[in-house]
C-alpha cells in the first residue's frame, strides 16, 4: 500500500536559487530547449550545473508512451524531426561551460528511426563546439528496432544510458510498452560493440530488494559499467503511488552488493537520478 504524509527527512531539500542558476535558466530558455533537470524540478540542480552538467531532453516534449511514473506528456507528436535541435543544444551547452553533456528524449515510436539521427547529430555538434566534450546518452529502446541503435552506436558517445527504471515484475504498471529483457539486450549489445554502459532504477515503487539483486545479476551477464538506484517520487496526483520510502541505509547495502557482485560502479542514495554525479562515471 502506499505511503502517507510527508516526505522523510532526508528527501527534503532546497530548490537552487541565485545568479549562476539564473544565468543557466535564461540560456536553456532563450535557446528553446527542454532540460530534465529544470522540468523534473530536480533536486540535484544546483550541485550538477555548478559541477558543469545537465541533461537536455531531445526530440520534442511530447512521448508516445506512457510510463506510470513519468510527468512528460503523452500523445502522437505532430512534427517530424527538427533538425536545428542539436544546434541549439550544443551552442547552449557551450554557453553553460558545460564539459560533461547528458542527452535524453522522448520516445518517438510513430517513427521507424525513433528519432536516433537526431542523437547522433547532437553528438557530433558537442564535439565540434566543445573540443574535449563528453557525452552520455540517455536513449529509448528504439522498439528494438537495433538498425535505428546503430545510429547512436556509430556516433560513439562516451557513455551509453538506458534505463530498466524498475524490476520486471513490475513493468505493466511502471513502463507498459517495455520489455525488460528488450531493455537488457540492448545494453549487451552496446557493450559488446565496445561502449560503456549504464543504466538506473527507482526503487519504492513495491519492488523487493532479492529481486534488485536479480537485476544486479542480469547486468552483471550484460557486463554493465555503472548502475544508478534512486527513490521515486510521485510527479503528480494521476501518477503511481510511492509504496516505501526506502532507507538510506538500505541504499548504502545496495551499492555495496551491486559493486561486490561484479558493476564497476553503483551510484545509490535517495536522491540520486539518473544523471546525477554522470561527469563521474566516465
Ligand atoms: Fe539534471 Fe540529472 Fe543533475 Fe538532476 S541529476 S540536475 S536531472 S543532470
Ligand atoms: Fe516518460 Fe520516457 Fe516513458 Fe516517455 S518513454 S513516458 S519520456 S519515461
Amino acid at each position: 500500500s502506499a505511503v502517507a504524509g510527508r516526505r522523510p527527512e532526508w528527501l527534503r531539500v532546497k530548490l537552487p536559487s541565485g545568479p549562476k542558476f539564473k544565468e543557466v535558466s535564461d540560456t536553456i530558455r532563450t535557446h528553446s530547449l527542454n532540460t530534465v533537470c529544470a522540468e523534473a524540478r530536480c533536486p540535484n540542480m544546483g550541485e550538477c550545473w555548478g559541477a558543469g552538467t545537465a541533461t537536455f531532453m531531445i526530440l520534442g516534449d511530447v512521448c508516445t508512451r506512457s510510463c506510470g511514473f513519468c510527468a512528460i506528456k503523452t500523445g502522437r507528436p505532430v512534427q517530424g524531426l527538427d533538425w536545428d535541435e542539436p544546434n541549439r543544444v550544443a551552442n547552449a551547452a557551450k554557453l553553460m561551460g558545460l564539459k560533461h553533456v547528458v542527452i535524453t528524449s522522448v520516445n518517438r515510436d510513430e517513427r521507424k528511426d525513433g528519432g536516433a539521427p537526431i542523437f547522433a547529430e547532437t553528438i557530433k555538434r558537442l564535439r565540434e563546439e566543445i573540443p574535449g566534450v563528453t557525452v552520455e546518452v540517455l536513449i529509448p529502446d528504439f522498439r528494438g528496432v537495433w538498425d535505428a541503435l546503430e545510429y547512436v552506436i556509430e556516433a560513439r558517445p562516451e557513455v551509453l544510458n538506458h534505463n530498466l527504471e524498475t524490476v520486471p515484475r513490475l513493468y505493466k504498471q511502471v513502463r507498459p510498452q517495455a520489455r525488460y529483457d528488450r531493455s537488457l539486450e540492448l545494453l549487451k549489445i552496446c557493450h559488446d560493440r565496445g561502449l560503456r554502459t549504464k543504466t538506473g532504477i527507482m526503487v519504492g515503487l513495491g519492488e523487493t530488494p532479492a529481486e534488485v539483486f536479480e537485476v544486479m545479476d542480469d547486468l552483471v551477464d550484460a557486463e554493465l559499467n555503472v548502475m544508478t538506484i534512486g527513490q521515486y517520487m510521485q510527479p503528480t496526483k494521476m501518477h503511481l503511488d510511492v509504496q516505501e520510502w526506502v532507507h538510506p541505509d538500505v541504499f548504502a547495502t545496495y551499492k555495496e552488493i551491486g559493486e561486490a557482485k561484479g558493476i564497476e560502479h553503483v551510484e545509490s542514495g535517495p536522491l540520486v537520478r539518473s544523471s546525477y554525479h554522470a561527469e563521474r562515471h566516465l
